[in-house]
Formats: structure tokens, sequence, C-alpha cells
């Protein structure tokens, strides 16, 4: 993995406890997709993570760096399917003090990468095939949701909710929407448009999502980039999610209520054809 400058073996790394990452989670990261050794979408992701310091105060970080980086890791670890991490915080700052150090400290920047077994590949692509199922939950986190922070508590309970109930996904409804899931973004399909709520600051603007978007919209559909009210998912004729991990993983129950037909729709079919095409050239 890549740390603080070096190349350093996986098992050797180490970072100090009073990392202010691990006392406050005051830092940030990104996850990026490789696909047959090509890291997919890296400039928007290094650019969003460039965003995400900026909205913390951390120091710029070096994009042309990290593209380097991203490139030589994958080369080094052999990625062919998988994806790499990286995540930024404020680094130490002893002893445990809330406010930022007086004294510049120098950041804690780590890469690292993770491949994706061929079981794991095709556990996905089963689940874009077939359709998963989701529930929602009360928003309860903080507003700041477009800053992509490690802070992923709620997040984490909300996800662990969903697996308990063996669903694949949380979704997040906040003043009678559904906003987000827990990580991922949301799409409904309600009257023949595309609808997902706005990138605010209520929810991060996927780096997937932008594509779909896009993708979308030059294949003739309109996207209406508003809110799902919750009370919409007994009509809409389809749900999807979309994530760098997950790609478009269409949503046929929530709640344990069929969306549509219970059926993944021709929208989501034309969508996953070109998020693929784009990603796997
Ligand atoms: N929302 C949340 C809360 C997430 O954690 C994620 C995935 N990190 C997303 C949306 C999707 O973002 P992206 O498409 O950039 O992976």
């Amino acid at each position: 993995m890549y740390l603080n400058g070096q190349y350093v073996p996986y098992e050797e790394a180490k970072i100090p406890v009073e990392d202010r990452a691990f006392l406050f989670a005051d830092g940030i990261y990104e996850v990026v997709r490789v696909y047959g050794g090509r890291p997919f979408d890296l400039e928007p992701h290094l650019r969003r993570l460039a965003r995400s310091a900026r909205e913390l105060r951390l120091p710029e970080p070096d994009l042309e760096g990290l593209t380097r980086v991203t490139h030589e890791l994958i080369r080094r670890n052999g990625v062919d399917e998988g994806t790499v991490y990286y995540q930024i915080s404020r680094g130490v700052h002893a002893p445990r003090a809330h406010a930022f150090p007086g004294q510049p400290v120098e950041p804690t920047v780590l890469v690292l990468t993770h491949p994706l077994t061929p079981e794991a590949v095709a556990a996905g692509e089963r689940r874009r095939q077939e359709g998963v199922t989701a529930i929602t939950v009360p928003e309860q986190r903080w507003a700041r949701c477009d800053i992509k922070s490690v802070s992923l508590l709620p997040n984490v309970l909300a996800k662990q909710q969903a697996a308990e109930q063996g669903a694949y996904e949380a979704l997040f409804v906040r003043d009678g929407f559904v906003i987000e899931g827990s990580s991922s973004n949301v799409f409904a399909v309600i009257d023949g448009a595309i609808v997902t709520y706005p990138a605010c600051n209520y929810i991060l603007n996927g780096i997937a999502r932008q594509r779909v978007i896009r993708d979308a919209r030059s294949l003739g559909y309109t996207v209406l980039e508003q809110g799902i009210p919750l009370a919409a998912l007994d009509r809409c004729q389809e749900l999807f999610v979309t994530s760098t991990t997950s790609e478009v993983t269409p949503v046929v129950a929530v709640d344990g209520r069929p969306i549509g037909d219970g059926k993944v729709g021709p929208v989501v079919r034309a969508l996953q054809q070109a998020y693929r095409a784009a990603a796997r050239g």
C-alpha cells in the first residue's frame, strides 16, 4: 500500500493511535473501481476528494501524484478486478483536542487496493441480474452528506439493519422523501421519467449517479432531479441504486412490498448496458 509518500507492505504500515481519523473521524475518503486493471472514472473521483478536502479545510491533495500512485499500486499489486481506497486525515495531534492543531501537521494520506474475488464479481452480477431488496430508515445523519467523510456510523448502522432483515440496502427517508442509500444513490422511474434527489448538502453526489444521469439523458430519458416521495414507491415502475462498486443495481422490493411488477425493468437494463460499455469498454 501507499502511506505518506512511501510504498510499504500492508502488514508493516503503521498509523499512530492519535491520528485524528481514529479519534474524531476527522478525514475523508474515496473508492475507485478497477476493471481489467484500469481505474474507472479516476479523475472525477480525485476531483471529489479534493473538494472534500477543501470542505474540511485539509491541505489541497496532489491529484497528479495520487494519479501516479493509483496506477503504480494497481501495477505492483497486480489488481485486475478490484477497488482502490484513498483516505486523507488531519494527521496526528497529541494530546487529543477537538480544535485543529495550532501548528500545521502533515495529513495522513493512504492509498490501498482491494482485489475482488471472482465470486464477489459474480455476486455483483447476480444482484444486477435479479435485483435486490431494500428497507427504508429515517435519516439520522448530519447536514453535510455531500462531503465524503469517513464518519459513517449512521450509514454503518443502517446497512447493518438492512443486512439483519435480509435486505441489500437501506434507503434514507428525509421529510417524506427517499434521498439516498446507505452507500448508494437512488433513482425511481415514475410515469416514464427518471427521478433522483438533487445534488445538495443532504446526499453524496455519486460519481456513478452523475454518469447514469448523463447516460439516461443521452438515451433520451427525462431525468428529474427532485425528491422521490416515499408514497411514490407504491406507484413507481422501477427503482434502482447506483454506486461505484454496485454500478446500476435494480431494487425489486422495498419494506417487503414489490416495486412495479416486482421484476427488473427496461430502464434499468438500458442504463446497466450503458454503464457496462463505459466501464468494460
Ligand atoms: N451515497 C453514499 C452515502 C455513499 O456512501 C456512496 C458510495 N460511496 C454513494 C452515494 C455513491 O457514490 P459513488 O457513485 O461515487 O460511488
